[in-house]
């Protein structure tokens, strides 16, 4: 069984092909390498699949980039043999080596842009998010292999044209399980 991650999300539409919040998508100098599912800060979170959480930790902080607030992630080891990283936190509520179920609670939804930091010299595609009031969700990575600290990884972005090993793309799984 899966379980939609964030019930309380603004829509369970995926975005795609490029749109905002889109795998893979385009930000100019950078890639994405999840997909974001929008809602407001501190809807719950729960686990897609059962599994095991495997990584936790800081995600974002103002001491990276000024724009950000602190947020947490955290990996889980699905039982099928691949990764989801949970990402933009506002808290975790598991601890590492937690065995999961599917529909259990992980946490919640962070803040993770900083509304009044963010000016000209900002992303354009950062700029849009808060246009849009895009500015707290759900930041979801799929891997089919353990995942390893990388310099050119920040804050769910791959700084790099060639799509690191292992990144899968989640959207059609998400799309099957958003009913
Ligand atoms: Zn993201």
């Amino acid at each position: 069984m899966n379980c939609w991650p964030v019930p309380k999300s603004h829509s369970r539409y995926l975005p795609c092909d490029g749109e905002s919040g889109s795998f893979w998508e385009q930000r100019q100098d950078r890639f994405h390498c999840g997909v974001d599912i929008y809602a407001p800060q501190k809807s719950d979170i729960i686990s897609i699949a059962d599994g095991t959480v495997v990584d936790l930790g800081i995600f974002t902080s103002p001491s990276q980039v000024r724009y950000w607030n602190t947020t947490y992630y955290l990996v889980i080891a699905n039982n099928g043999g691949t990764f989801f990283r949970y990402a933009e936190l506002d808290d975790v509520a598991v601890e590492k080596g937690t065995a999961i179920q599917a529909g259990d609670f992980l946490g919640s939804v962070g803040q993770v842009l900083h509304i009044k930091k963010i000016d000209d010299t900002c992303p354009l595609y950062i700029r849009q998010l808060k246009e849009k009031k895009h500015t707290s969700m759900l930041h979801i990575e799929w891997h089919d292999r353990p995942l390893f600290p990388s310099k050119t990884y920040l804050g769910g972005n791959w700084f790099g044209t060639r799509k690191p090993e292992g990144l899968l793309d989640p959207t059609s799984l998400l799309e099957s399980i958003s009913d």
